[in-house]
């Protein structure tokens, strides 16, 4: 009797233990991989500074990992004691400088920008990645989605010329497997172009998945490329 009376328990328990679990995994629903075309950063009324390692290469660059809610909506500046310390990520810097540099004014040595992506967004999937493993999977992921070539494959090229919305979500999807979603802004003379390009990755942060939802916003139907 008092064996089956714990073994009862045990199985209560190991419930318990399965729904913190959970319910732990569920901080957030995905990710979204963003990567900014310096070119569009840049050719605004605002425009931009390079940072003091030089002007970045011409390619995209790293904006954030975002965790988000199906929603729509997302967490952000989720652990206030969990501030960014540029010793844990020693090993990843000469990396971070090349994919993913800050174009912000002034020119400075992207640290303010690290910075600000994992306090606001980084510290919200701090369940899965900590502070090493949230820059080392964008940078992996950086490194597994080469939209530039996938563009340039499909003849479009950031020549200043405009191509169709259309045909570049489809150039990503066929090279990459996944459907994009593109953000536009608008360079100094108020045409739409190609801005930041979304990715969805699995809430572990290693797999590209379809978008649970799209962010908001418009486009032109054909869009801007610029040169950087
Ligand atoms: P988020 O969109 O990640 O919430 O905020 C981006 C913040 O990072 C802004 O405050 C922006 O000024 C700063 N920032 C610094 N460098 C860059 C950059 O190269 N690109 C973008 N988009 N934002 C940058
Ligand atoms: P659809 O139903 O063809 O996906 O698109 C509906 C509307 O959203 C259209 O006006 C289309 O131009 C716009 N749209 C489709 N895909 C994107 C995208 O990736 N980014 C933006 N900003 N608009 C899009």
């Amino acid at each position: 009797m008092e064996s089956k009376n714990s073994i009862l328990l045990s199985l209560l328990m190991l419930q318990c233990l399965s729904l913190l679990c959970v319910s732990q995994s569920q901080d957030f629903d995905f990710f979204y991989f963003v990567q900014q075309w310096p070119g569009s950063y840049c050719d605004t009324k605002q425009s931009c500074c390079y940072p003091n390692t030089g002007k970045p290469s011409a390619n995209f660059g790293i904006h954030g990992l975002w965790p988000n809610y199906k929603d729509g909506s997302y967490p952000s500046n989720c652990d206030p004691n969990n501030s960014f310390n540029q010793a844990k990520i020693s090993d990843l810097i000469s990396n971070m400088q090349k994919n993913w540099p800050s174009l912000a004014c002034p020119s400075s040595n992207s640290i303010q920008f690290w910075t600000h992506e994992w306090e606001k967004h980084g510290t919200c999937s701090k369940s899965v990645l900590n502070q090493h493993g949230y820059f080392d999977t964008a940078l992996s992921l950086k490194g597994k989605t080469n939209l530039l070539k996938a563009l340039k494959n499909a003849g479009i090229n950031p020549d200043g010329s405009s191509y169709s919305l259309q045909n570049i979500k489809n150039a990503i999807k066929g090279a990459i497997g996944y459907t994009p979603w593109i953000e536009c802004n608008v360079d100094a003379s108020g045409n739409s172009q190609l801005y930041q390009i979304y990715l969805c990755v699995d809430t572990s942060g290693s797999s590209l998945i379809e978008c649970p939802v799209f962010p908001k916003g418009k486009c032109g139907s054909e869009i801007e490329f610029p040169s950087f």
